[in-house]
């Protein structure tokens, strides 16, 4: 089990855990460290690391705002540790609560996500036709 050493401090720093066997939810909006690149790739690692087999990664955008996408380092780092390290037993993306700026920072981080990945992308439909 990884105990990442920021989050042991204060355990809303990066937001990323495991809800139910094989399931990782995030909500950037609650992490206080939204900011903290290093951190928060260091996180991703360690708790993915810890798992083996499949998974899927529930990414929760209610509050995600322009602050978060302006971020985009920290986005394109985690799209790269995922599609480079960890997209081989994934098996769904599934983001909920979207808004533009989600589809504003899928856009810019769809070079960095391989075409398996991208595939993996369920946006929450209901919402996804009030965004169009
Ligand atoms: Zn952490």
């Amino acid at each position: 089990m990884y105990e990442c050493p920021v989050c042991a401090q204060d355990p809303m720093s990066h937001s990323l855990k495991q809800v139910h066997p094989g399931v990782f939810y995030t909500k950037p909006a609650e992490a206080t460290k939204y900011w903290d690149k290093d951190g928060i790739i260091e996180h991703y690692d360690g708790v993915l690391g810890a798992h083996e087999g499949a998974w899927k990664w529930i990414f929760d955008a209610e509050g995600f705002s322009a602050k978060h996408m302006f971020e985009v380092d920290v986005t394109i780092g985690i799209a790269r540790l995922i599609t480079q390290k960890y997209s081989m037993n994934l098996q769904e993306i599934q983001i909920v609560n979207p808004s533009w700026v989600v589809t504003m920072t899928l856009h810019i981080v769809r070079p960095f996500l391989s075409k398996r990945v991208l595939d993996l992308i369920h946006v929450q439909q209901v919402l996804k036709e009030t965004l169009i």
